[in-house]
């Protein structure tokens, strides 16, 4: 018996399938999609089994030195979807697999985790024997209680057990047992459906589509509509995924599910220990569970028979991956949802504009929540023009948002308030009048390079020097902005002396479960300010807070990509929602150095659509997504000149080869050396390309073996 194994090591070169003979002892234990070790020159690896078969055209083949696991951790379906991104994708297959699987399941010679397994003891035979005391304690014990810890009738007296055990009185047997446990709150009620929520759930079980974007406000009730339709599929004996944003699995969410359904839910995110993943994953390979929650790998959850797959905020931007597999949770969906037959829901207060565009054009049936539950008013939201307000405001906060903010403490009500701090201090600012120099060819924000002290265009390459003076209020103040969340902690702590406040932010939340020790604080009143990042902004359900506070709307308007606008709406729609959730009436305060800027504009009415109308206008002008698509090649080496010179190779061959695109650059990355590795990118626009793929993967397979220069592909970057 020969089996074909894929083999963990880092190299394009060696990403292929290596026969091997399975010596006659390993050749039960043998299937494809199971681990195995393996001899590879010098080293032992570990692989896939990807096939078994009679017989090798490959001569004086190696032996099969370990099989791995029991269960077969890849299945079909899992396979030939990693081959599908492999070529998709154009990396290497076994990145592919990889990246579906937790920790403990990976193909890795250095992290090994092992299923914990507990010693229990029983009664077995203890009829003809005369007890001492603390022998019949145990004896007691164990008549009165089932599945009884070794470990804990040893605290009785452990040399006790031991002699009962030699006798035959008693017998130990071994359990798996899982790492994660329930905390056991349950306390989420099952509602009656409105009329909206009842038409939408009928329209996704009844009608004939395979994906669905639902767009509905924030608290209009989706999380409501995802757990009817999983419960229909349910009902058929189907199974669920749900994937929510990272930062979205705290408690409180997998709660609801979890008193909905019971606590045969599996959850994946990686606030989880190795041991608790491998745990989680293991339940759904082995069909224990049938809805599974979790963040973006989670879509690769080994369901069988799915019947819906949900991606709540689907907008945000961690479902794609950034690095390789640049896959997107979404595309994933698609094709495991076209594999089981199964639906895609994806829902959003605020779509991607792709998803709205592709909505609008019947790619995808397009679902509406246009109001909040019980027709409750979405929260009045405030702009403060900073341009004026920061002559008499206090530490970046003005007299305005220090009122409201004093008022509602007043109230007994909390308040949230958000420093934006996407895109932070790569570009330069004014200080007084909030102007950002932007590129003349591409409207989008120049980036600071320090070094040469230039402000470039990292798409086209435009470059200009950096002048103090700003254009526009000719002030000596041009400046990289500077304030990070801890200095504004302290500026409240101070402006608002009676206040306790917490800060959510990187910093705070890098300890396992600190996050949701926050959330849950929060929630229970233990502060009256909650300060955080772009974190605080998704998903939260708190009904005391009436204020959220955007202390800089600006930041993300600079980011310098096209998506600037977009991601500002987003944010500030986003972070607004969490206001005014529960009985009483919210209030939003944002305060912007650009007050007629249609981002903020439209996000004072709540008015997405009007946002996307405007958005879109932009995008056709300037060709950017939805109306045309986007590739970002890069091309990395330790030295400078290699890189710049193989960059303008590659885009002298793409603009000869690419009739039907527009070819950009080569320019330096946004991030332009990392690790003493130099990048140029290289941008190619396109609507309808059919040398696309074709062309990309000859430079991919020609620099391949090259070890001075890496070329890193992404489809549909995220950000360039
Ligand atoms: P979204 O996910 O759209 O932000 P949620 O599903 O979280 O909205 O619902 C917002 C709030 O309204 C939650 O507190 C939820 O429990 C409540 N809710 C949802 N559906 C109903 C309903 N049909 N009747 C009453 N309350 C509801
Ligand atoms: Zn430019």
């Amino acid at each position: 018996m020969v089996v074909g194994v894929l083999v963990e090591i880092a190299n394009k070169n060696v990403d292929k399938i290596f026969d091997y003979v399975v010596p006659k002892e390993l050749e039960e234990k043998v299937k494809v999609g199971v681990r195995v070790k393996v001899p590879f020159g010098h080293m032992e690896l570990i692989g896939f089994i990807l096939d078994i078969k009679n017989n090798s055209d490959e001569k004086d083949l190696k032996e099969v030195i370990e099989v791995l696991d029991k269960e077969v951790i890849l299945n079909k379906e899992l396979l030939e979807l990693g081959k599908v991104m492999h070529k998709e994708l154009l990396c290497t297959l076994i990145s592919c697999y990889q990246a579906m699987l937790p920790k403990g399941y990976k193909a890795s010679r250095k992290t090994k985790v092992n299923a914990k397994v507990n010693t229990y003891v029983k009664l077995d035979n203890y009829t003809s024997i005369k007890l001492n005391d603390s022998q019949a304690k145990i004896v007691d014990y164990l008549e009165k209680n089932n599945n009884v810890l070794k470990s804990d009738v040893n605290k009785i007296s452990k040399s006790s057990v031991d002699t009962l055990i030699k006798k035959g009185v008693l017998a130990t047997y071994e359990k798996e047992v899982y790492r994660l446990e329930d905390n056991g709150i349950f306390d989420g009620k099952k509602y009656e459906l409105t009329s909206d929520q009842k038409h939408v759930v009928d329209e996704v079980i009844n009608s004939n589509n395979n994906t669905y974007l639902l767009h509905g406000v924030t608290g209009s009730g989706k999380t409501e509509v995802y757990m009817e339709i999983i419960d229909y599929y349910l009902k058929q004996d189907k199974s669920a995924i749900v994937l929510v944003p990272e930062i979205s699995l705290t408690p409180q969410m997998v709660n609801r599910f979890k008193s909905r359904f019971g606590s045969d839910i599996a959850v994946l995110h990686s606030a989880l220990s190795d041991g608790e993943k491998y745990d989680e994953y293991r339940k759904i390979a082995r069909g224990e569970v049938d809805i599974v929650i979790g963040a973006r790998s989670a879509i690769f959850a080994p369901l069988k028979n799915i019947g819906v797959i949900v991606i709540d905020e689907e907008h945000t931007s961690s479902y794609k991956q950034d690095n390789n597999p640049k896959y997107n949770a979404i595309d994933i969906a698609i094709k495991r949802s076209k594999y089981h037959d199964a639906k895609v829901i994806l829902g959003s207060a605020t779509p991607r504009l792709e998803e709205y565009a592709r909505s609008k054009k019947g790619v995808y049936h397009l679902l509406e929540l246009p109001n909040r539950i019980n027709k409750k008013a979405l929260p009045k939201v405030e702009i403060i023009d900073m341009n004026e307000a920061i002559k008499k405001s206090k530490n970046g906060f003005s007299i305005e948002l220090i009122d409201e903010i004093n008022k509602t403490l007043d109230r007994d009500e909390q308040v949230i308030l958000l420093l934006n701090r996407r895109g932070y201090s790569s570009f330069i600012t004014c200080s007084s009048c909030g102007y950002v120099e932007k590129c003349p060819n591409c409207d989008i924000s120049l980036t600071y390079h320090k070094t040469s002290n230039m402000l470039r265009c990292h798409y086209c390459g435009y470059a200009t020097k950096l002048n103090n003076t700003c254009p526009n209020c000719k002030e000596e103040s041009m400046k990289q902005l500077g304030t990070g969340t801890q200095k504004i902690e302290e500026v409240i702590e101070k402006l608002f002396s009676k206040a306790k406040v917490v800060r959510m932010d990187f910093d705070t939340t890098s300890r396992k479960g600190a996050h949701a020790r926050i959330i849950e604080d929060f929630k229970s009143k233990k502060y009256n300010i909650l300060l955080g990042t772009q974190m605080i902004a998704k998903g939260l359900d708190f009904d005391n807070v009436t204020l959220v506070g955007v202390i800089n709307a600006d930041t993300s308007l600079n980011i310098p990509d096209f998506r600037s606008s977009e991601v500002t709406f987003e944010l500030l729609d986003q972070v607004a929602g969490r206001s005014g959730r529960g009985k009483k009436i919210g209030k939003v305060i944002i305060q912007t150095f650009n007050k007629e800027h249609y981002a903020i504009k439209y996000a004072k009415e709540h008015d997405y659509l009007g946002f996307y109308n405007t958005e879109m206008m932009i995008r056709r002008e300037l060709s950017y997504p939805p109306y045309y698509y986007l590739t970002y090649l890069k091309v990395i080496s330790k030295d400078y000149e290699t890189a710049r010179n193989e960059a303008t190779n590659i885009g002298n061959l793409l603009k000869k080869k690419l009739n039907n695109s527009i070819i950009l650059g080569p320019s330096v990355c946004n991030v332009f050396k990392v690790n003493n590795t130099y990048r140029f990118g290289i941008i190619i626009k396109y609507k309808k390309e059919d040398n696309l793929y074709e062309t990309l993967e000859s430079i991919d397979e020609h620099y391949k073996s090259n070890a001075k220069v890496k070329i890193d592909i992404d489809f549909n970057p995220n950000s360039l």
